[in-house]
């Protein structure tokens, strides 16, 4: 396992979709292990592939303790209702804005083992969810925002 170096916006890999994994070789065990490393190294809540350099359709989230891999991941149905709040990216240091996103989503994808599984999200999971695919779409949360917000005001905010 390695902490892997992650892409900052400016990099055209970021704009750029990427593929389905078709088979879930020891490339793609050890790319999962390397971005769960980078992740918890960052202290992050997601990562896709695409952030560490790779344009594989390949997620993963750590959000209050819980921890899930996404590969191929796909928004099946999401809620009309929109929640407004505030998203930050490892790939665009120190810069954070509101983007709506949908309450609730509901995503199917395939584990390690390649089994096929469907997650809920709601709130920042769901938020979560919704940045880390668009990051698969060559997609960044900067291009959605509707204000950014100053960093220093949100620290005397906590
Ligand atoms: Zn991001």
């Amino acid at each position: 396992m390695a902490i892997r170096n992650i892409v900052k916006i400016g990099d055209e890999i970021l704009t750029k979709r990427s593929r389905k994994v078709e088979k879930i070789d020891d490339r793609i065990i050890t790319l999962l292990d390397d971005m769960k490393d980078t992740l918890d190294k960052a202290k992050g809540v997601g990562l896709a592939a695409p952030q560490v350099g790779v344009l594989k359709r390949v997620v993963v989230l750590n959000i209050e303790d819980n921890y899930w891999e996404l590969i191929n991941p796909e928004i099946i149905s999401a809620s009309e209702e929109m929640v407004n709040d505030i998203e930050g990216c490892l790939s665009v240091p120190g810069k954070w804005g509101y983007v709506e996103r949908p309450k609730t989503v509901t995503v199917r994808a395939k584990d390690r083992n390649g089994e096929t599984f469907e997650l809920n999200g709601s709130d920042l999971l769901a938020r979560a969810l919704c940045h880390e695919i668009d990051h698969l779409n060559g997609e960044l949360y900067v291009d959605k925002v509707s204000e950014f917000v100053d960093p220093d005001e949100l620290e005397e905010d906590e």
